[in-house]
């Protein structure tokens, strides 16, 4: 019988403090998907996140959510300015991404400042272009700060003083902006003209604070200069309406491309060319990502290129020859959707030539705690390759097997398995050490462990598995 012990921590806290939240969308264009790569959505989380440290540090009662990041296409002009927020509202894949996702703001990474303007928005208001919220901006995709500039004005917040008498009050409530102290310190919504050398720190005007730039007391704000004071009115005004326009408006019908990649060998790559709105999908055995989906919102010709190594791919009654040596090769599918809410499969299936073969030899040593039996299988794909069994009338400690190439993914499933650890074993060296903690197999289902990255060097795994009966 296994004892687990859970220890539970609960954490109270914030109870009494409802959250007012903002569903943030965020787009971007193909030009800074060249840029940032699969780091995009990386990238819009830690606006988001920094954006919330900005609100908690300012004491103000506002929680971002990102609901997703999206490319789109039709903007290789990506100029940070007023012009490219204006059209958003009338983009139709933007309209349709809004439609489906429901936010209550729409934020387009730019990435060419015009004029040292990193960004631009919307001030709140009731209604823009068909009746929807504006909620609109554009945000440099390189600059948290300005990310959460532009939410700023969008929760209404003005920039404050931006020259000697100069100054550009909040909408619609005045008092809701940007502070700073000349030569010293000023906020996130500052414009550095009127504060001579003070440093930029992202917080949000506050009188009610004093911490605002790390420091114990600090001046954050004043009943003039008060951000904190306007965006909770504004935000119950304006910006908690703002999801209601789409969620009462039906959803638009995807079409969805899903790859499913029962065995990919080597480096493939799917990514659609056309229209410019790209998907790059890698499946990788090495890495366990065997498919891939795609959402889209257009009918229309779609085309897909697939580059890969040795490998056959099909799409539905046709067939496309990626290539069948080691150099890369590439083919392009059409993909015609006469309506939307389709889901298309893409299958692929390794055709090539022998790939190197790699022998192992496994030994498992068995450390049985309290008696009782166990087995022990080693799979590749799902096929058994051997098995170790241990009980009171037999031991089979060592098998040895041949992988049929040289980056295959192997499985250990247990009968009772708790823990295992492994290294290999060359010529008396121990090196890469491993070890897996399957899923707790109490009810003796079989548990599952991945072993990755064996080489194609020949060689022996010793394992040492303790089993707690
Ligand atoms: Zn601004």
């Amino acid at each position: 019988m296994k004892y687990v012990f859970m220890l539970l921590f609960v954490f109270f806290s914030n109870l009494s403090w409802a959250q007012n939240k903002v569903d943030v969308l965020v787009l971007y264009p193909d030009t800074v998907a060249n840029v940032l790569g699969n780091n995009v959505a990386v990238q819009a989380a830690n606006f988001i996140n920094q954006g919330n440290s900005a609100f908690t540090k300012s004491n103000i009662n506002i929680q971002l959510n990102l609901l997703d990041s999206v490319q789109i296409s039709g903007y290789s002009n990506t100029a940070c300015n007023s012009s490219v927020v204006s059209s958003l509202e009338t983009n139709t894949e933007v309209t349709n991404l809004r439609r489906f996702h429901k936010p209550h703001v729409t934020i387009l990474l730019c990435d060419s400042p015009t004029n040292n303007i990193a960004g631009n928005a919307n001030y709140p208001s009731t209604v823009g272009s068909g009746g929807a919220p504006k909620a609109l901006a554009v945000a440099l995709y390189s600059h948290a700060y300005t990310f959460a500039h532009e939410l700023g004005h969008i929760l209404g917040v003005g920039h404050g003083k931006i020259s000697g008498s100069t100054t550009h009050t909040g909408v619609p409530i005045s008092t809701s902006m940007g502070y700073g102290v000349a030569d010293n310190y000023r906020d996130v919504m500052t414009y550095p003209n009127a504060f001579g050398n003070a440093v930029q720190y992202l917080f949000f005007s506050n009188p009610a604070i004093k911490t605002c730039i790390g420091q114990t007391n600090t001046t954050c704000g004043t009943n003039e200069y008060n951000a904190a004071g306007g965006i909770p009115t504004v935000y119950t005004n304006y910006v908690s309406k703002y999801k209601s326009h789409w969620t009462n408006l039906q959803p638009t019908q995807l079409t969805t491309f899903k790859f499913d990649i029962p065995n990919p060998i080597g480096s493939m790559k799917i990514e659609m060319i056309y229209p410019t709105r790209k998907l790059i999908c890698n499946p990788s055995y090495a890495a366990q990502i065997y498919s891939c989906e795609h959402k889209t919102f257009s009918s229309g010709q779609h085309i897909f290129q697939i580059t890969g190594q040795g490998s056959t791919w099909k799409y539905e009654s046709g067939v496309c020859q990626a290539g069948t040596d080691a150099s890369q090769k590439t083919c392009a599918y059409n993909v015609t959707v006469a309506d939307h809410n389709k889901t298309i499969l893409m299958s692929a299936k390794y055709n090539g030539p022998p790939l190197p073969e790699t022998t192992i030899t496994f030994n498992a040593n068995f450390n049985i705690l309290g008696g009782g039996s166990t087995s022990l299988s080693l799979y590749d794909n799902g096929l058994k390759l051997c098995e170790f069994r241990y009980s009171w009338n037999e031991s089979i400690n060592t098998c040895t097997i041949t992988l049929p190439r040289s980056n295959a993914r192997l499985e250990l499933r247990g009968s009772v398995l708790d823990r295992f650890e492994w290294s290999d074993h060359i010529n008396n060296n121990y090196n890469n050490y491993g070890s897996c903690d399957p899923q707790d197999d109490s009810n003796y289902t079989p548990s599952l462990c991945n072993i990755n990255n064996l080489n194609g060097t020949p060689m022996t795994k010793t394992f040492s598995v303790w089993v707690y009966d």
